[in-house]
């Protein structure tokens, strides 16, 4: 990490990714860039940070970035217009087919990357002035069936726990969860959990991820079966005399039907096995962990919200807390983590179609309250269109104008490929954007308006814990970038609403916010920020990490809910759930014989827009890939490296085979992070089935029928390039971060002579070209005046050419300079790097572990340095030790 500057003035702020909501202090230097640091007062992390939050200083170049407002011509093309004229246009587009159609017409899709006053406006605008409710967002997709799953046992969307019950735990349960990867800084809390305290840790998981290096006891549960786990885990506690009847009879209700449905589902453990395709044995043990462990947390996340059975998988595991009365007590509770850095701020605000606002719902009186604070002339009366049921209204017409902020549903949304296509049907197709070409913008967009990006924009973010922190400026805005709370106030403005958004800044529209969360509410309602209403603007600008309940009277309020019931129902009861039985929407056939998951890889983010641009954190897995077990592969003709197309009824992928006993038989794996931006054919979304849940709606993104096959691509190879360049047509490519330019993996049947032809048409130019055919192996490299400007290689897939080998046999006279190039780029290693923070190569520590030079943790830390700074590859090299002392028992 670079030297601070200290002539700016450190800037205290919050990670921009995942729902662990990391405090980061930032020192700018001056020229655009910063040096990033963890918040050692943050309680979120007392200073740590992942990979992927520690490499924030390398994404804040303004390179792709969308700087102007565009509109599309007559001729098809989009150019530059002042805002004026594009908030015109927005605001006439809406009218118009408001006008015309009525408010059900129009839909705004936002996401969980937008901060919590820019939730606020865009749902105060849609639900209040324009009188219909289709907002939805891309956290739909992340934890709806947690929301779901929360209001029906709870009353309310309530978490009740705090990450310091993650230090107080005696048992962690992660289902459907790689903390390590996907929450990896609270992931390493759990793990000083189990070394220092002796905490134990179950993963239940059909994956056996890298979380799984740190379980006592893995439970590799078949697809879509949580609910007959947990329904057994409640028959045995029932059983075994662990039910709390003081707590159940006090605080709750249904308690006998959820106890008969848990019993027809998973009557005992035997029965609990057979459906979960678990061991008896492994069954029996965690129930009688679970049984004996007071303090237990049960963490669960997208492998249990993304499924057409989500609420229930919820409500079966909260059953659980209830029953025991594990709840809103120290190291005890079951606990949503969040996916997205400000789901939990959207969820404050209402931005979803099922909510209105700050935790109210569509009733007569919950809509006239927020009618009579709003003054709104026109609300909304009923539930708007979930994100899946959106897209599919747009598809058939009856959605006509669509307003994107700060997504890419064309990549993301279960049928991705229909998506897209649905997009361009649109009569007004607006997006607000950081990026001037992604696969949403360039599914037809009308008016592209250009948003403010971390590091230049200013509000709130709310992490899994219900902890609020800000997200401060350190840059200024670039060329005519804006806020998306100004963006959409603008247009507000010009529709005619100018005195309900005359807000001058985030913190007038989080005054407002809090003031909405406690209007007559007396405390029926959870979300209550009324002491933040009338906060000064140097409190909102100096505002500490804040985490509600706020804290309030002496001795303050309690930071947990429910250890003495006070649920939010009527009756102030939770309400026990007697889920449905658990099965898949969708059935395996001969033409469709795995089940294909997919999820995050360590060090990417969603689509790639940020992280994709730093080369540290490609370096770890570069290319798309999908993950089969050895079985399988063997099968099906799959070689460890090779390619392979990987499809379903909606679509098809090329990725690379990862030959995996961390797999589980019959299903497949493939990462959600590749777009048509950065691979030729990796959009795995276009894959997935739109199967949702009846209460949440999230989709199903975990269990879709899938076929695989091998694809013979007999030749490979690389180019890099100053600028991004069109393969040839017909080419599997990957696009890689590299220092400068791009850099491109390939495979291809196209022989050399197509790439010579390439070299000259695309590298070339003002270049000299030095060029070499040796056999099937052909090498390229263009220099302009002795600098290298870009190279090429390709040849045989047995025997893929080197960077190293490239530089020896290039001609040129420039070796030297070149060499010095890709040895200071790591553009010449072909293995994964493992540790981001050092660039430390897998291969380097297999090899350290194998020949005996590094026989722990400790001792690859003390000869490789990997592990030794954020400690997001701490699994993985665990994982290592372990098989290579299986491998080369000593
Ligand atoms: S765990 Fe990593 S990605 Fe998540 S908030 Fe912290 S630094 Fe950011």
């Amino acid at each position: 990490m670079n030297a601070p500057v200290q002539h700016q003035p450190a800037v205290r702020t919050t990670c921009p990714y995942c729902g662990v909501g990391c405090g980061l202090i930032v020192q700018p230097d001056g020229r655009g860039g910063a040096a990033i640091a963890g918040d050692p007062t943050h309680p979120a992390n007392f200073g740590r940070t992942c990979s992927k939050g520690s490499a924030l200083g390398e994404t804040l170049g303004l390179e792709g970035r969308l700087l102007h407002p565009m509109l599309r011509q007559l001729d098809g093309t989009l150019a530059r217009a002042a805002w004026p004229t594009a908030i015109d246009t927005v605001a006439e587009g809406l009218s118009r087919i408001i006008d015309r159609d009525g408010p059900d017409a129009v839909a705004f899709y936002l996401s969980g990357q937008l901060l919590t006053e820019d939730y606020y406006v865009a749902n105060k605008l849609m639900k209040g002035f324009l009188g219909g409710a289709n907002v939805d967002t891309n956290s739909r997709l992340c934890m709806a069936s947690s929301v779901a799953g929360h209001r029906r046992a709870f009353g309310s969307d309530t978490v009740p726990g705090s990450y310091a019950d993650l230090d107080e735990a005696d048992l962690i349960v992660l289902t459907g969860s790689n903390a390590a990867w996907c929450h990896p800084v609270l992931f390493q809390r759990m793990v000083r959990n189990r070394t220092e305290r002796g905490a134990r840790v179950v993963v239940i998981d059909p994956r056996r991820t890298v979380t799984a290096e740190e379980a006592d006891l893995f439970l590799p549960i078949a697809p879509g079966t949580d609910t007959a786990l947990f329904c057994g885990l409640l028959v045995h506690l029932a059983e075994r005399g662990a039910i709390d009847t003081a707590y159940v009879e006090a605080h709750t209700t249904g308690f006998a039907e959820a106890l008969a449905r848990a019993r027809e589902i998973a009557p005992d453990k035997a029965a609990t096995a057979r459906v979960t395709g678990l061991d008896e044995a492994a069954v029996a043990h965690f129930f009688d962990l679970f049984y004996a462990t007071a303090r237990v947390v049960t963490c669960f996340s997208q492998g249990v919200n993304q499924s057409a059975q989500g609420t229930d998988k919820v409500d079966a595991i909260i059953n659980c807390h209830l029953a025991t009365g594990r709840i809103g007590r120290p190291g005890m509770g079951p606990f949503s983590l969040t996916g997205q850095p400000n789901a939990m701020g959207g969820r404050e605000v209402g931005g979803l179609a099922n909510q209105l606002a700050a935790h109210m719902g569509f009733t007569s009186p919950e809509i006239d309250r927020v009618r009579r604070f709003w003054n709104a002339p026109r609300m909304a009366t009923h539930e708007g269109r979930k994100a899946v049921e959106m897209f599919e209204a747009i598809e058939r017409g009856e959605i006509k104008a669509l307003w994107v902020m700060a997504t890419n549903p064309a990549v993301s949304l279960p049928r991705a490929g229909a998506v897209r296509a649905a997009l361009e049907q649109l009569e007004l197709f607006i997006v607000s954007e950081n990026v001037r070409s992604n696969d949403t913008v360039n599914a037809g967009v009308h008016v592209l308006l250009p948003a403010a990006a971390w590091g230049e924009k200013d509000g709130a973010v709310t992490n899994s814990e219900r902890r609020i922190s800000r997200q401060r400026a350190f840059l200024p805005l670039p060329g005519e970038a804006k806020p998306d709370w100004w963006i959409v106030s603008q247009v507000a403005r010009r529709m005619g609403f100018a005195g309900a958004f005359g807000y001058r800044s985030a913190a007038d529209v989080f005054r407002e916010h809090a003031a909405l969360s406690a209007f007559e509410n007396d405390g029926a309602r959870d979300f209550d920020l009324g002491l933040l209403a009338e906060m000064t603007d140097d409190a909102y600008d100096t505002l500490e990490p804040a985490q509600w309940p706020l804290p309030a009277g002496e001795p303050p309020r309690e930071t947990r809910f429910f250890a003495d019931g006070g649920f939010f129902t009527p009756d102030r009861k939770a309400r026990f759930v007697a889920p449905e039985p658990p099965a898949l929407r969708e059935t395996t056939s001969a033409a469709f014989p795995f089940r294909l998951n997919t999820g995050r890889i360590r060090d990417q983010w969603h689509a790639m827009t940020r992280t994709g641009l730093s080369a540290r954190l490609a370096a770890h897995l570069p290319e798309p890939f999908v993950e089969v077990h050895p079985q399988d592969a063997g099968a099906a003709g799959l070689t460890d490296g090779g390619f392979a197309q990987v499809s379903t009824r909606h679509g098809a992928c090329v990725v690379k085979v990862v030959v995996s006993d961390s797999q589980r038989p019959g299903s497949l794996f493939v990462p959600i992070h590749w777009s048509g931006e950065t691979a030729s054919c990796a959009r795995v979304g276009d894959l997935v089935a739109p199967h949702t849940d009846p209460y949440s709606g999230q989709p199903e993104a975990k269990a879709t029928p899938a076929a695989i096959t091998p694809v013979i691509l007999p030749l490979r190879g690389f180019t890099r390039t100053r600028r991004e360049v069109a393969l040839p047509e017909g080419t599997w490519w990957a696009r890689v971060a590299v220092a400068e330019g791009a850099e491109y993996r390939l495979a291809t049947a196209h022989g050399p002579m197509v790439w010579h032809d390439f070299a000259y048409r695309v590298l070339a130019g003002d270049a000299k070209l030095a060029e070499q055919l040796d056999g099937n192996v052909y090498r390229a490299a263009a220099f302009i005046d002795g600098e290298l400007d870009g190279c090429l290689c390709v040849g045989p897939a047995d025997a893929p050419p080197q960077w190293d080998a490239a530089a020896l046999c290039l001609d040129g006279g420039d070796h030297g300079r070149l060499t010095a190039r890709i040895s200071n780029d790591h553009i010449g290693a072909t293995a994964p790097v493992i540790c981001a923070c050092f660039g430390v190569a897998t291969e380097a520590v297999r090899k350290a572990v194998a020949c005996g030079t590094a026989r722990n943790i400790a001792d690859i830390g003390r000869t490789l340095l990997a592990g030794t700074n954020c400690g997001s590859c701490l699994p993985e090299l665990k994982r290592i030790i372990v098989h290579e002392r299986i491998a080369h028992p000593s």
